[in-house]
């Protein structure tokens, strides 16, 4: 039987309870607004994602959330590259970018980090419901007002008459799906397969927590290490590889690793502990990230390539951002409102451009050359730890120094214009794929 729940008034529904969705409530219901928050799952459950920059740290202490991270938290210093093109690793501290007040973040098992961020909104918004699935949603205009229609597990349907909404539905992509505005990038493409590893060797001391990007011919590793001795290892390969797949995926995980030296000699007593999973076509962007009465946030704006962990932090940033918008609004602060989003653009659009400079590169073999011997010269080192940091909007001045770096990376390339010919004709083969997204376990 279906019970309907009579239909609500709230300011805002926030669909999905992830970084994006709990961040966005949390700083909404504190400044007086009645949120409603709607997340399908129940936390803790598990989501890809563990590792996090330094520019996330200040955001769980803007939250109060600080110490219930730093419990659950990895801590992550630096990162460490391996290819097996040089002979030698390289790597660099966090502490080496251009502000030393962000030296560290953390890695993360994220069932737990999702659930903290959830139940500190829960804490402070008017109502939060989990198995709760957003199956309806009508924008409405100036006659008719926007509505919100979802069920609960159990079958029972809600309603909802929000003054605006938030898409934070991750890469369900919820809005830009029902609008159909959103397209695959035509610039990258990769997927990946993941799993938990018990007894993988780490480093030592202060380097322990480092993320490792272990660079293969197929593409790259990562390995994160968690707070309880499991190590993330995940996969990232071009669409080509992960079609090639003729047997089960723990098989074609395994034997994948097993391609890299490296990484096979830091697993060879570790045991997979987790059914791995594989994910596809994760590269995409919406057309637009807000309307009237609406933002999407998060990865249901777009979401580019997992190399620089970069996800998390810009969806809790767009949280932020977004918060400030829908807080003008509801206080029909018309000025304040058109600087929000003013703001909110450039924190949509700027974030991921930064980072997809470098993620369409970093498999070049330029690329990896300047990574492998990084120019300690004109700050050039400090502004690229800088990006990786994610230190994009504090105001931190490294502008100059990545110019340099991107005006190495274009002399290189002239430099050994053969070389990079193969490569981008490599790159662009790579990258053509329009198979469906799809999401396979086991
Ligand atoms: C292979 C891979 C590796 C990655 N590694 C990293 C990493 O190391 N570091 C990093 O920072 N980022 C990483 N990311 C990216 C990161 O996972 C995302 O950027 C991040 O989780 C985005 O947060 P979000 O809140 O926007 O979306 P999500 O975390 O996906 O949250 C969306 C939430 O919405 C809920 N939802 C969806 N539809 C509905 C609905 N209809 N009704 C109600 N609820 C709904 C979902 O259940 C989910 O809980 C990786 C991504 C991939 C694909």
């Amino acid at each position: 039987m279906i019970i309907i729940s009579p239909m609500k008034d709230c300011d805002v529904v926030v669909i999905g309870g992830g970084p994006a969705g709990s961040t966005t409530a949390t700083l909404l219901a504190e400044r007086g607004h009645k949120v409603v928050l709607l997340e399908k799952e129940t936390h803790p459950r598990f989501h890809i994602g563990e590792s996090l920059l330094p520019a996330n740290v200040p955001l769980f202490e803007k939250l109060g959330v600080g110490e219930e991270m730093r419990a659950i938290g990895m801590e992550k210093w630096g990162a460490t590259f391996v290819s097996p093109w040089h002979d030698h690793i390289a790597g660099f501290q966090f502490a080496e970018g251009t502000d030393p007040s962000i030296p560290m973040a953390y890695q993360v098992r994220r069932s737990e980090f999702d659930e903290i961020l959830f139940r500190r909104a829960r804490g402070v918004v008017m109502e939060a419901r989990e198995n709760c699935r957003v199956r309806e949603v009508e924008l409405g205009d100036k006659d008719n007002p926007a509505r919100v229609t979802a069920t609960d597990r159990d079958g029972t349907a809600h309603e909802w008459r929000p003054k605006f909404i938030v898409d934070a539905t991750g890469r369900d992509t919820f809005i830009a799906n029902k609008m159909k505005i959103k397209r695959r990038n035509p610039a990258h493409n990769s997927s990946a397969m993941f799993g938990h590893f018990a007894n993988a060797v780490r480093d030592c001391g202060k380097d322990e927590g480092n993320i490792i990007i272990f660079w293969f011919d197929h593409g790259w590793f990562w390995f994160i290490p968690l707070k309880d001795g499991i190590t993330s290892v995940g996969a990232v390969v071009w669409p080509y590889y992960m079609k090639a797949r003729d047997k089960p995926l723990r098989e074609y995980f395994l034997e994948t690793v097993a391609m890299c030296k490296a990484l096979q000699e830091r697993l060879k007593d570790a045991e997979l502990v987790s059914e791995p999973e594989a994910t596809g076509n994760y590269s995409y962007v919406a057309d637009l990230c807000q309307g009237d009465n609406f933002i999407l946030v998060g990865d249901a704006y777009t979401f580019v390539d997992p190399v620089f962990s970069s996800g998390v932090m810009l969806a809790m940033n767009s949280g932020f951002a977004g918060a400030d918008v829908i807080d003008a609004r509801l206080k029909s602060d018309k000025a304040a409102e058109a600087k929000a989003r003013q703001r909110f653009n450039h924190v949509m659009r700027v974030g991921p451009q930064e980072f997809s400079w470098f993620i369409y590169r970093v498999t070049n073999p330029t690329m990896r050359d300047l990574f492998m011997a990084p120019s300690e010269r004109l700050g050039i080192k400090s502004a690229v730890i800088s990006v990786l940091a994610g230190d994009l909007f504090g105001g931190t001045r490294f502008k100059r120094g990545l110019y340099l770096f991107r005006a190495l990376y274009y002399i290189f390339s002239i430099a050994h214009l053969r070389r990079t010919f193969v490569a981008w004709r490599r790159r662009a083969f790579n990258i053509r794929d329009d198979s469906e997204m799809r999401l396979t376990r086991g």
